[in-house]
C-alpha cells in the first residue's frame, strides 16, 4: 500500500506572538513528538516561557510542516515582525517515516534562520548537535529551564531540572497544544511519567542515551494527574503514557537498588486511575462526546509504551496484577513495546543487554493473559510489541536466526504480537551525534533478510492472529485520500494503516469491516455498509465482488436488494455488514 502524507492544517498566525517554537519534531527512545503527537520537550519549552514571564498569548507554535506550507506563500519569511526568540526542537536523530509529518533537516534548519529577523534563534532536543549551524545558540540542556531563561533574561540556559521544574513546566505549557495543527483529534499528547533507565547501575545496553540521564527520577501520579486536568481543559482528548524506560518499574521502592525492580501495582493503579479520571472528566472529552464521538474509539484514548520484559518474567504474579491494573485503566489497543533487540546470546552479553528470549516469551505470555480481551475500538486491551535491533557489536548472520526461532515459537503458541519493530542500531561517536556502525556485508545482507522475512512472513500472521476476516476496526480516523483509495488509522498507539477502497471523508471516522491483510497494513470496507448509497465502483471495495456482481447488485438495489446472499457465497459474513435503504 503507498503511503500519502496527511496534510496539516494551516498555521493560525498570531502577531502578538513574541516567543516562536518551531516544532521540527521528536522521536526518542522515551518520547514521541511527531504528529499526531505532541512532546513533553514542546510543552516543556512553552511552560518555561510562562515561567519565566512571557504571557501565554506571546508565545506561539508552529509545527515545520506548518512552516513549510507558508514559506511557497511568504518567500520563506515568517510573515509577522517583533519576535523576541525563536526556538528550533530538533529530537529525530534518525528521522524515520511518518504519515502525518516530516522532521525538520539540517538544510531546512539554515534556511529557516537565514529567513529569520528575531535576535535570538536557539536549536535544542537530542538532534541539535547535527541539526546546527551559524546563526543559531545551541541547548543541550533542559527545554522548560532553557525556555525559562530566555524568558527572564534572554538568556540560554543549558542546565538540568528540579523534579518541581519539571512538573511546574509541564503543567504551565499544556496551553500550547490546543496551537497544534492535530487539535483536538487526533493530537495525541506524550506524557512522562519518569527519566532514565533502571539498568543505569549497571551501565544500560551498550547503544542506549537513556542510562546516561543518571538515576532515575519519578513523577508523581498527583503531579501527572494535574498536568492532565491541565491539558484536558485546553480540549486535549488523547494522550499516551509513554514517556518513560519502563512503566512496570514506575515508583518501584527497588530502583536504585535492582536492576530488575518488581512493580509496585499500587503505584501503577494510581498513576492510571488519575489518568483516566482527569481525561476523561475534562473538557475535551467532554466536548468530542457531545460532538457524536465514542470515549475509547473516536475519543478519550489512553495509550502506554515501554516495558521492561525483564522485570515482567522476575516477578510473574506481581506483574500480572500491575498489567491487569494498565490493561483496565487503558483504553484497548494499547501497546506494552517490549526492548529485546537480540536474542543472540553473546550479543547479549557482549551489549550488555536487557533481557533474553526466554524472558521474552514468557513477558509476551502475561501481557496476552492480562490484556488479550478485545476492547471497545475492536482491538485487544493491551498487547506487547517487539523491538530488534541490526548492528549491534557481536551481531553475526546466525545472530538473526535466534531472533526467527523466537517469533516462530511466540506464532506457534498463538501469542499475539501488535507490532514488530526493526531498526539499525546508533552509537554516539566523538562529537556526541548519532551514528550506524558500518556492517560487513554478510551481516548487513543477513540483517537485510531478517527484516524481509518478519515483514512478509511473521507481521502477516500476527496480524491474521489478531484479524481475521469481517473483524471490525472501530473509530478508524480517514487521514488521506490517493485516487479512489482512502487511508486511515486508530488513535493511539502504534496504529495499523487503515485502507478503504470507495469514497470516505478525510477527517471522519469510520468502522472498517477487514477483508485483506497485508504486512503492517489492512484493507477492508466502511461498515455498516450503505448499497443504496454506493457508486458502482464503491462496490467494488466489497470481498469477492468483481464488476459483473458489483453491476448485478447496482442493478438489484433499487428493488430492495432481494437475494444479496447470492453475491457472497465465498463471503458470508459480508451480510451483516450490508444496509439497504429499501430492505
Ligand atoms: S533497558 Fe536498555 S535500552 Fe531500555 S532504556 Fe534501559 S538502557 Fe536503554
Amino acid at each position: 500500500m503507498v503511503r500519502p502524507l496527511a496534510r496539516q492544517k494551516e498555521a493560525r498566525w498570531d502577531t502578538r506572538w513574541r516567543y516562536l517554537i518551531l516544532d521540527g519534531y521528536v522521536d526518542e527512545p522515551a518520547a514521541l513528538g511527531v504528529p499526531p503527537y505532541i512532546s513533553p520537550q514542546a510543552r516543556s519549552i512553552a511552560g518555561g516561557l510562562v515561567c519565566g514571564g512571557a504571557p501565554r498569548d506571546r508565545v506561539g507554535y508552529l509545527t515545520v510542516d506548518q512552516w513549510r506550507m507558508s514559506r511557497g506563500k511568504e518567500g520563506g519569511r515568517l510573515p509577522f515582525e517583533g519576535l523576541e526568540a525563536v526556538i528550533i526542537l530538533s529530537g529525530c536523530v534518525v528521522p524515520g517515516k511518518y504519515l502525518r509529518g516530516t522532521p525538520i533537516s539540517r538544510r531546512e534548519v539554515m534556511e529557516l534562520v537565514s529567513s529569520l529577523d528575531a535576535p535570538l534563534v536557539v536549536i535544542t532536543g537530542s538532534a541539535a548537535g547535527q541539526n546546527s549551524g551559524p546563526g543559531m545558540e545551541i541547548c543541550q540542556g533542559d527545554p522548560g529551564v532553557m525556555g525559562e531563561g530566555i524568558s527572564a533574561s534572554g538568556r540560554v540556559i543549558s542546565s538540568t531540572r528540579s523534579i518541581e521544574q519539571w512538573n511546574t513546566h509541564l503543567k504551565e505549557g499544556a496551553f500550547i497544544s490546543s496551537l497544534h495543527p492535530d487539535h483536538p483529534s487526533p493530537l495525541i499528547c506524550e506524557i512522562e511519567t519518569s527519566s532514565g533507565c533502571p539498568r543505569f547501575i549497571s551501565g544500560g545496553c551498550s547503544f542506549c542515551m537513556e542510562p546516561g540521564r543518571g538515576p532515575v527520577r519519578f513523577r508523581e501520579p498527583d503531579d501527572i494527574a494535574t498536568e492532565l486536568r491541565e491539558l484536558a481543559s485546553w480540549g486535549v482528548e488523547n494522550v499516551r503514557i509513554g514517556g518513560q524506560s519502563d512503566l512496570m518499574s514506575y515508583l518501584s521502592p527497588d530502583v536504585g537498588r535492582l536492576e530488575v525492580p518488581r512493580p509496585d501495582p499500587e503505584a501503577i493503579r494510581d498513576l492510571m486511575t488519575g489518568v483516566r479520571s482527569a481525561l476523561h472528566d475534562g473538557k475535551g472529552v467532554k466536548d468530542a462526546v457531545k460532538r457524536g464521538r465514542r470515549i475509547g474509539i473516536d475519543c478519550g484514548i489512553i495509550h502506554t509504551d515501554n516495558a521492561n520484559p525483564s522485570v515482567i518474567a522476575a516477578y510473574p504474579e506481581t506483574s500480572l496484577e500491575a498489567l491487569s491494573v494498565i490493561a483496565g485503566e487503558c483504553t484497548s489497543g494499547s501497546v506494552l513495546a517490549l526492548g529485546l533487540e537480540s536474542s543472540d546470546p553473546d550479543v547479549k552479553k557482549l551489549n550488555n543487554l536487557n533481557s533474553d528470549a526466554e524472558e521474552v516469551e514468557e513477558a509476551v505470555r502475561l501481557i496476552n493473559r492480562a490484556g488479550g480481551e478485545y476492547g471497545d475500538n475492536g482491538l485487544p486491551r493491551l498487547l506487547p510489541g517487539l523491538n530488534f535491533l541490526g548492528g549491534l557489536p557481536g551481531q553475526t548472520p546466525e545472530s538473526f536466526e535466534f531472533d526467527l526461532e523466537l517469533l516462530g515459537s511466540l506464532l506457534d503458541g498463538k501469542l499475539m504480537l501488535r507490532r514488530i519493530n526493526i531498526r539499525k542500531a546508533l552509537f554516539p561517536d566523538s562529537r556526541g551525534q548519532y551514528t550506524e556502525k558500518t556492517l560487513s556485508r554478510e551481516v548487513e545482507a543477513a540483517f537485510g533478510r531478517f527484516r524481509k522475512r518478519v515483514r512478509d512472513e511473521y507481521d502477516r500472521g500476527f496480524l491474521s492472529l489478531m484479524l481475521p476476516p469481517g473483524h471490525v476496526l472501530k473509530g478508524v480516523m480517514v487521514e488521506a485520500a490517493s485516487g479512489h483509495v482512502h487511508f486511515g488509522r486508530q488513535i493511539g498507539s502504534y496504529p495499523l494503516l487503515v485502507g478503504v477502497e470507495h469514497r470516505a471523508e478525510v477527517g471522519e471516522f469510520i468502522d472498517v469491516a477487514v477483508t485483506d491483510i497485508s504486512s503492517r497494513s489492512v484493507t477492508g470496507f466502511s461498515t455498516p455498509f450503505f448499497l443504496d448509497r454506493a457508486s458502482f465502483s464503491d462496490l467494488l471495495a466489497l470481498p469477492g465482488i468483481g464488476r459483473r456482481r458489483a453491476a448485478e447488485l447496482f442493478r438489484s438495489v433499487p428493488e430492495g436488494c432481494p437475494h444479496p446472499e447470492k453475491l457472497f457465497p465465498d463471503h458470508p459474513w459480508v451480510l451483516p455488514h450490508l444496509r439497504c435503504g429499501k430492505g
